[in-house]
């Protein structure tokens, strides 16, 4: 079931005044739906003794929610300068923040390190002897390759850019040990909207084995496993919720199984964003236009810019028009922005109720991965984001951009490199 039951209620009562009150496109985020959830992950993993997620910043980056869920306990997973700012500025600060990159250059991690710093999550072994000093604590980013199977969004793990090898990774440790660094932990990252559960458990298990090799061969314990993001959510009507309960039971087993072996176990530490947020999320767009030539199109006040999903991964976002959800169903339609780019379709031959100009269309699930995915190709501007905030009242979060943004990068001191 796409989007909270909830947050439709109460979305829908107020939807009109909010749609005259500061005009469309806009993303709105439930507050209470965002809430409950936070609340209801630290609840499941309570029993795990220094449970912590760290929310994926890059699935909703924006200052207004990352204090709500600060104040829920959560860190913050970062992967570029401009993250590791937004973390810090909710008062995030040292081991509150992971630094989780990608073929990071040498000014990125110095700002990782200082200012507060950051827990490193090396992606490659070569970039331990290019930090700019040995830090105290380091984590590798784990690709186990062929051992697992990815999924569609993030690849299969041998074609991932991502982390280090199997081969790679005792060795990067065991450098990691030589250069004097005295805490450790582990990462990783394979599967992105995985809505079975057991994937994680085994996740969870792998990062275990690793650890326990690790464990024997140098004598070192592990601080934490961090198992990544990747829970899925249930975009489609079809889909069905992922099972965080059983999820944090198998792996709750698999660490007591652990400390008995071992007599230690290290804390568990989550970087999911999706799951957090996406589906307390949703896209509200006024129909503009219809066309009808091959096929039947919706024009809406919304593209690309808005939300990249369905052009970028073919992803399913479920539509329903407001006052109109127990209308039956008209011929398939192609709900589509105004790029001049045939995959700018929010949805593609889906079955709405016949729409006039003026309705509002509501695009679910945009809560993590929508606006801060969108881009400005063809001079699309990115829209406003608002917060149905627990008491009722609702606020702007982010001001639609506006030509002056889009000539900003413009405005500059011109410069010439003569001939030479
Ligand atoms: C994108 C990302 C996440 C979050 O993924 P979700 O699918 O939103 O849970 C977590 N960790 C890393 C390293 C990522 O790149």
């Amino acid at each position: 079931m796409p989007m909270s039951p909830a947050f439709k209620k109460r979305l829908s009562l107020i939807l009109p005044k909010i749609v005259t009150t500061f005009g469309t496109p806009f993303h709105i985020y439930d507050e209470t739906g965002i809430c409950d959830n936070c609340d209801f992950l630290n609840t499941t993993f309570s029993p795990v003794e220094g449970f912590k997620e760290y929310f994926a910043v890059k699935a909703l980056p924006n200052p207004s929610i990352m204090a709500v869920l600060r104040e829920k306990g959560f860190g913050f997973d970062c992967s570029s300068v401009p993250e590791l700012s937004l973390a810090r500025r909710t008062g995030a600060t040292g081991e509150d923040i992971m630094f989780t990159s990608n073929n990071t250059s040498l000014d990125q991690f110095r700002q990782a390190m200082d200012h507060g710093g950051s827990i490193l999550n090396l992606d490659d072994i070569s970039l331990i002897s290019k930090l700019p000093r040995v830090p105290e604590l380091i984590s590798f980013r784990y690709n186990p390759g062929p051992e697992r199977s990815g999924n569609h969004i993030i690849g299969n793990p041998v074609e991932a850019k991502y982390g280090v090898s199997h081969n790679q990774i005792h060795k990067a440790y065991e450098t990691a040990i030589q250069m004097g660094v005295k805490r450790f932990g582990i990462h990783t990252m394979l599967a992105s909207n995985e809505l079975n559960h057991t994937y994680m458990i085994d996740t969870a298990d792998m990062l275990l084995e690793i650890i326990t090799e690790l464990y024997k061969k140098f004598a070192v314990c592990f601080e934490f496993i961090n198992i990544g993001g990747g829970l899925g959510i249930p975009y489609t009507p079809k889909d069905h919720p992922f099972d965080l309960t059983a999820m944090a039971r198998g792996i709750i087993g698999s660490l007591e199984r652990f400390r008995a072996k071992n007599r230690w176990t290290p804390r568990l530490y989550m970087e999911s964003g999706r799951y957090i947020t996406g589906p307390h999320g949703v896209l509200v767009t006024r129909v503009i236009n219809h066309k009808h030539i091959y096929r039947d199109y919706v024009g809406v006040d919304a593209s690309m810019s808005a939300l990249m999903r369905p052009g970028l991964y073919g992803a399913y976002h479920h539509v329903h028009v407001h006052g109109k959800e127990s209308l039956p169903a008209s011929g398939p339609v192609d709900v589509v922005g105004a790029l001049c780019e045939n995959n700018d379709k929010f949805a593609v031959q889906r079955l709405l109720p016949k729409t006039c100009e003026g309705d509002i269309l509501v695009i679910h699930d945009t809560g993590a991965h929508g606006h801060s995915m969108g881009f400005n190709y063809n001079g699309h501007l990115r829209p406003k984001e608002l917060m149905l905030k627990k008491d009722g009242s609702v606020a702007l979060i982010r001001r639609a951009e506006t030509m002056a943004d889009y000539f900003a990068t413009l405005n500059f001191e011109p410069r010439i490199m003569p001939v030479p």
